[in-house]
């Protein structure tokens, strides 16, 4: 099995277009109706539910944000009546108040169709193991996968996040041939396969699926090597459902967007202008058949690049480029922008793990930017001796990366906390209002 749904996943061009259009006109006329909310924005744009006559008429529509979400807490987008609700997500609250996701049966279904396709993509069966450490409970990831695998027929293992000894011995004795969670915690995993005294020989894992959070291609590298597996990248949000909103196939060059549910726009993100192909800017998706939580131009906050190359592997879904962190998690450190994201790049580069931890403070009005960096056990018996110089070398090529000095510290094995969901690696400790 190489597509879960080969005949939309390879559909034609135009057999892509006229399934969005067709959503798109009945997706906006049911937000218009049954949300007073998003009535009254799209009032207030002077736009009828009328006007939408196909997905090129999109830009007409007004834009919804991280705001409106909040504004609406708990469920002033909930467009169908409670009754028909089954179930609910909200998101892990990385940047802010949480928001509440609702799913009817068919909205399950259909997510549970994207995440099936993930699953195939990085080479899933029914003949499968698949070993789910994403998170269960209120974070998309641990259900949405299952959800996905049960489709797909593979034997499911709901290990949730955490026991990591458990994860390995399960992954030992019932020999897991994919493995699905945020790719801080597969690197973790890799670590502790090795301290377990067992080799990728000892183990069946083929592949992994790891979303949910940013991740480097050297960060992919390294965990391909410490767990003998090919991992591809899933990327989604609670807002639009979760994992599956895009996948990555054997190709690994860009995670296809489920186009028949989701349509997706490349914004400047200051201006809210709509780029052309290939430019990079802020990520807006609009949900095509959402019952319960339709969400049209949804501003992700996401910045990326979309390419509408044909794809060797077959599919004909349009890819993005892997998410290169949130608009909000740009750090501006003495006036310069700096994504973590370029940080980890940097520390692979030069052979360090992504055990890291970046700490800003304002000392005297001047910001102060401190790296903590892990060693390996190898690498703190051999560095001993020249601990200041390797930090003077890590400073200087983090300066040529990110335009400015930060202090680097070299710290000993284990003492930094490592993380079962996503990772923590900023702690902006600035004061700065009030
Ligand atoms: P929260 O907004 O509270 O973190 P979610 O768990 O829904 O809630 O997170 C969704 C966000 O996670 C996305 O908007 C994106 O920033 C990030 N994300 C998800 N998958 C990936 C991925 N594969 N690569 C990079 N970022 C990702
Ligand atoms: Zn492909």
């Amino acid at each position: 099995m190489k597509y879960f749904q080969q005949d939309i996943e390879c559909a034609s061009r135009e057999k892509i277009e006229a399934i969005q259009n067709e959503k798109i006109v009945k997706q906006v006329k049911h937000a218009y109706d049954n949300i007073p909310y998003y009535r009254s924005l799209m009032d207030q744009k002077g736009v009828k539910p009328e006007d939408i006559k196909g997905i090129k008429d999109i830009y007409k529509l007004p834009f919804l944000s991280k705001y409106d979400l909040r504004e609406q807490y708990p469920d002033g987008l909930l467009a169908v009546d409670k009754k028909d609700v089954v179930r609910i997500h909200s998101t892990s609250g990385t940047t802010g108040k949480r928001v509440i996701a609702y799913y009817t049966e068919n909205d399950l279904d259909l997510w549970a169709d994207c995440t099936a396709r993930a699953i195939v993509a990085a080479g899933g069966s029914k003949e499968d193991v698949v070993q789910i450490a994403y998170g269960y409970g209120l974070f998309t990831g641990g259900m949405g996968l299952h959800d996905g695998a049960r489709k797909v027929g593979c034997m499911t293992l709901p290990m949730s996040s955490g026991n990591t000894e458990r994860q390995i011995q399960f992954m030992h004795d019932l020999k897991s041939t994919i493995l699905c969670c945020t790719p801080s915690y597969a690197a973790y995993l890799g670590e502790a396969l090795k301290e377990s005294g067992l080799t990728t020989k000892d183990i069946n894992l083929k592949a992994g699926i790891f979303g949910a959070e940013p991740w480097t291609e050297s960060m992919r590298k390294d965990i391909e090597k410490s767990l003998g597996i090919k991992a591809y990248d899933i990327f989604g949000l609670t807002e639009l459902s979760g994992p599956g909103v895009s996948y990555e196939c054997e190709e690994q060059a860009g995670m296809h967007i489920n186009e028949d549910h989701f349509y997706a726009e490349i914004i400047n993100p200051e201006t809210g202008e709509v780029l052309g192909d290939g430019e990079k800017g802020e990520l807006v998706l609009t949900s095509l058949d959402k019952e319960a939580f339709p969400l049209i131009r949804y501003r992700t906050r996401d910045i990326c690049i979309l390419n509408k190359e044909k794809c060797k592997c077959g599919r004909s879904f349009i890819r993005m480029a892997k998410p290169m962190g949130r608009s909000d998690d740009m750090l501006i450190i003495r006036g310069v922008n700096v994504f973590p994201s370029q940080i980890e790049t940097v520390l692979l580069e030069q052979g360090y793990t992504p055990n890291y931890l970046i700490e800003i403070d304002r000392v005297n009005n001047t910001d102060t930017f401190d790296i903590y960096v892990e060693l390996t056990s190898e690498q703190f018996s051999d560095t001993i001796k020249d601990v200041s110089l390797k930090e003077k070398e890590l400073s200087n090529a983090l300066k040529t990366m990110l335009g400015i000095n930060p202090k680097t510290h070299l710290v000993a094995p284990k003492t930094i906390a490592r993380s079962e969901g996503k990772a923590v690696r900023v702690n902006d400790k600035r004061k700065l209002i009030d």
